[in-house]
């Protein structure tokens, strides 16, 4: 059931949100100001509301248990990936680099030859698989970068396993 998980995080929490799109969490950023639409669009949309705001945890539709809310405690977005790790189980092994971080889209399998020229050279001739957002078109591949989030996350989170 945890797999199914999606929220909609405050933006006081917009580090986050992109921690969990890089683990593979289908996360949108709340970027208005009233605390009233983003408990609706939860509502609507069946996410869980990420929020560092005491306040709006204390709404109705959160606190008679119809919206489900998540107050991080922790200022540092990676201490706030371990609340919730604790909090939900989130996993970073569920699908890990397959949406884009700046759009929440998933990612669209592309071949060596459909990026050439998109990616400097040296990439080209070292990596073999390449993922493309298809709203930013940014493309992503398994690099250096890629190893040392996915070392970060896996400290984060590690122990976490789906599905058991
Ligand atoms: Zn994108």
């Amino acid at each position: 059931m945890y797999s199914e998980l999606e929220f909609i995080g405050d933006i006081n929490v917009g580090k986050l949100v992109r921690w969990l799109r890089m683990m593979g969490y289908d996360t949108s950023l709340f970027k208005g100001d009233d605390d009233s639409e983003i408990v609706t669009a939860a509502l609507e949309e069946g996410r869980v509301i990420l929020t560092r705001d005491t306040g709006l945890v204390e709404r109705h539709l959160i606190t008679s248990g119809r919206v489900r809310a998540v107050l991080l405690k922790s200022e540092k977005p990676e201490e706030q990936v371990k609340e919730l790790s604790v909090k939900l189980k989130i996993s970073s092994s569920l699908n890990p680099f397959t949406r884009c971080i700046e759009c929440n889209l998933p990612l669209v399998a592309r071949s060596k030859e459909e990026v050439e020229g998109k990616v400097p050279p040296y990439v080209l001739k070292t990596q073999e698989v390449f993922n493309e957002c298809p709203h930013c078109h940014r493309i992503y591949w398994r690099g250096t970068h890629w190893r040392a989030m996915q070392k970060r996350l896996e400290r984060l989170v590690g122990s976490n396993v789906q599905g058991s």
